[in-house]
């Protein structure tokens, strides 16, 4: 047993800690204090004043060891100097009164809400105060105590009343800055006790250890860990508060960016690339070039440069692992084709997988006419010249097809395929696969790209190589948050769309009226042999459910407003036979208007479409609505789009008059993330990420996204496995669990 268990309540993992600095082992380095993986260690019973009942309250809102009660942040701050009285209070203003209870009473609500009331006064009047749905707190602000309540002044029935006040009681506290902790009240812990504990803990931890190398925070301008600590508990000033957050806000960001460039070493050491031979006058010749030159139109600046970004990761010796960001209709696809033929053009494959059989039909057929004029060149490995061989490959796939297709993977005759996850089944062989890209790769999970990566090698033997890997996103996610998500992506940006094009004039329909003056402009389009989606409303329920609908919509919509036009309808219930022909109709413009579910979300093509119509808008979120907008305007055709929707909640307001008023997918992404928060992008699927507490991922903290990207280069450029930092190894095998494994791969 340590001999801290039986001695006084001190916060330690060693038994260090209880002697003076000159007792520590070395003698003469002073004592560098508790780090975060000890701390975690240690049970919060074990700070003073904590017995086994606080423990078990602490335990029911997560907190058992000394390291979650320091990392339970104050969920705001309340200004005592901004403090009124009683009877200075104004309707509507937010303000701080301290105030005694005089009675306090509760009762449940006819609708069964519990209800608690209180009245309260200071010197100079009275008030009420009510909570819903708090019924703690009948027995936190019994008659005699005296709170701070923090909120703003309404009136209800003639008497001026405080809802759902911040409460804080005050106990002995001074101090100017008051910090109110989430979660904790609603277990019987006040403000105060909790301020308490973490001093206690602080200045046992004696004091808490700084793992980061003292010049990389003095670069940067932070403080130390334990003073950060002290700070966001204990702030004696605003300024103080923002320093010390900067500095936690900064700790997560660098562990998640020591994950991410440990990952990315690891893997880098492991591989085996291919340096594809570029450029037009290489030894395996043209393909990219003859490309090139038969687009009827001119890459733009933007593309130029992802292309010759790509082909330099090609050529490199490392396996290409790169983001290609781009605002739908920038033009992404073109640019994947010139990658993918760098590859071919040196005797490899390449596989292009979509997350959908539509969008990969279309790539199909859009790859197969772009290409079709194309000729192999002879580069010695391949005899003769011939036309590039291009195969599809998804589920609806008939078996005599894939049984042809997987052959010519295998003895490589198809040089290029593209499908669907149908790709990463065990029976799909490549010969040599070169390239692979993933287009919408949100779409697809990480596994899914590794999945396909590990193609280029056979399964057993492990021999061949490591291809080069494009991933695609038309669903732009802002610049801070990128570098987080995919920091251990290379990421190329596509800025600009092809020129010529219009921004899609977008239209919230609120009122009868306005749906008139849709279908009016469908039928006008559809006059001069333009297009027009018109997307169902959401429904609940299977593909089934939602295809019954879907045609239900369709025929509605076909005896009324839309009588007259040919119609069309396309599900994802319908067989790839079935689509194939609505959607070459639809091409052809043999189909005026297309009823469609949300299978037309990514990527199709069709540049004679000039209306998009969503019905039930405000049930699709931003990302999605933008997506659907940019099947339209593809083109010089000036384009509309229409979000039906009758709902101006200010939730649904925010979102449809977001789309109104901007075309630009980057500053989209940014207001979605305002008004989601971090979590919807993160996703659940990436562990340690609930990490961030502080940090967030909006512009406001990308400096120090930035910092710790930097921080996290350097320290690992000099010590790639974090042998001589072995402190921040033990705070990443903490925070990552199980998922550090890497750490030990060494
Ligand atoms: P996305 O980036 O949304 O996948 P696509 O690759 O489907 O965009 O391209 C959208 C449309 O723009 C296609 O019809 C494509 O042929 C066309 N396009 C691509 N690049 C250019 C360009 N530089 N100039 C004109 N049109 C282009
Ligand atoms: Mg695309």
């Amino acid at each position: 047993m340590k001999p801290a268990d039986t001695g006084a309540p001190v916060v330690t993992g060693t038994p260090a800690a209880t002697g003076t600095p000159a007792a520590t082992g070395t003698g003469d380095t002073p004592d560098k204090g508790r780090t975060l993986a000890q701390l975690a260690d240690v049970k919060v019973d074990r700070v003073r004043r904590i017995g086994v009942k606080r423990a078990e309250a602490l335990a029911g809102v997560g907190i058992e060891t000394v390291a979650d009660l320091l990392m339970h942040y104050p969920r705001r701050y309340v200004d005592r100097t901004k403090q009124s009285e009683v009877a200075e209070l104004n309707l509507g203003e937010e303000s701080v009164v301290l105030a005694e209870v005089t009675t306090a009473r509760y009762r449940r609500t006819r609708g069964g809400k519990a209800l608690v009331e209180l009245d309260v006064r200071d010197s100079t009047g009275a008030l009420k105060v009510v909570f819903f749905n708090q019924p703690w707190r009948a027995k936190q602000l019994p008659a005699g105590t005296e709170a701070l309540f923090f909120g703003k002044l309404d009136t209800y029935r003639g008497k001026r009343q405080l809802t759902n006040p911040v409460v804080d009681l005050v106990g002995n506290r001074t101090g100017r800055i008051v910090s109110i902790y989430p979660t904790t009240e609603a277990s019987g812990i006040a403000g105060w006790e909790y301020g308490e504990w973490v001093s206690e803990a602080l200045s046992r931890a004696k004091p808490v250890h700084d793992p980061v190398p003292g010049p990389f925070l003095a670069d940067i301008g932070l403080i130390g860990r334990h003073e950060a600590f002290a700070g966001i508990h204990h702030p004696d000033t605003w300024a103080e508060k923002t320093t010390a957050r900067q500095r936690l806000a900064f700790d997560e960001l660098l562990r998640l960016q020591l994950e991410v460039v440990i990952r990315r070493h690891v893997s880098q050491r492991d591989a085996r690339g291919i340096r594809h031979s570029v450029g037009p006058d290489g030894p395996a010749g043209d393909l990219v070039s003859q490309f090139r030159e038969r687009l009827s139109f001119e890459l733009t600046k933007a593309q130029r440069h992802a292309v010759d970004e790509i082909e330099r990761d090609l050529a490199g010796p490392l396996p290409m692992n790169r983001l290609l960001q781009g605002d739908v209709g920038s033009g992404k696809t073109v640019v994947a084709l010139c990658a993918l033929l760098t590859g071919i053009q040196g005797g490899f494959q390449g596989a292009f997988m979509a997350p959908t059989e539509v969008l990969a039909e279309q790539h199909y057929i859009s790859v197969r006419s772009m290409l079709e004029s194309l000729e192999m060149p002879d580069t010695g490995r391949l005899e003769g010249r011939r036309p590039i061989g291009v195969s599809l490959l998804t589920s609806r796939t008939g078996a005599a097809e894939r049984a042809r297709t997987r052959e010519g993977l295998a003895d490589g005759s198809v040089d290029l395929v593209v499908g669907t996850h149908a790709l990463l089944t065990d029976d799909v062989r490549f010969k040599a696969l070169g390239v692979a890209v993933i287009d919408e790769q949100h779409r697809f999970g990480v596994e899914q790209r590794a999945a396909l990566r590990s193609k280029g090698r056979d399964a057993a033997s492990g021999e061949g190589a490591d291809p080069d890997v494009l991933v695609m996103t038309a669903t732009p996610i802002p610049r801070t948050a990128a570098m987080v998500v995919f920091g251990d992506l290379d990421m190329t940006l596509l800025d600009e769309l092809p020129s010529g094009r219009t921004p899609v004039h977008t239209l919230w329909a609120r009122t009868d009226d306005d749906d008139t003056g849709v279908w009016e402009r469908v039928r006008t389009e559809a006059a001069s042999g333009h297009r027009s989606f018109v997307v169902c409303p959401l429904v609940e329920g299977s593909e089934r459910v939602q295809a019954r609908s879907a045609t239900a919509e369709m025929e509605r919509l076909g005896q009324t407003v839309l009588a007259g036009l040919r119609v069309g309808l396309l599900h994802g219930q319908l067989k790839a036979s079935e689509k194939e022909p609505v959607m070459s109709a639809f091409r052809r413009g043999e189909i005026d208007v297309l009823v469609a579910t949300t299978v037309v979300e990514v990527g199709v093509d069709i540049p004679d479409a000039t209306v998009m119509v969503v019905e039930d808008a405000d049930r699709f979120g931003i990302a999605q609505l933008h997506q659907l907008r940019g099947r339209v305007g593809r083109s010089d055709l000036k384009s509309w789009c229409y979000l039906l929707s009758r709902n101006t909640s200010p939730e649904a307001t925010r979102r449809l008059e977001a789309l109104e008023r901007s075309t630009d997918g980057f500053e989209l992404a940014e207001v979605d993330l305002e008004l989601r928060g971090e979590g919807t992008i993160l996703g659940s699927r990436q562990k340690g990420r609930s990490d961030l507490k502080l940090a967030t991922l909006r512009p406001a903290d990308r400096r120090l996204v930035q910092d710790a990207r930097q921080v996290a280069e350097a320290l690992l450029a000099q010590d790639p496995t974090l042998e001589n930092n072995p402190e921040l190894a033990d705070e990443l095998r903490l925070f990552l669990g199980e998922d550090a494994a890497f750490l030990q791969k060494g």
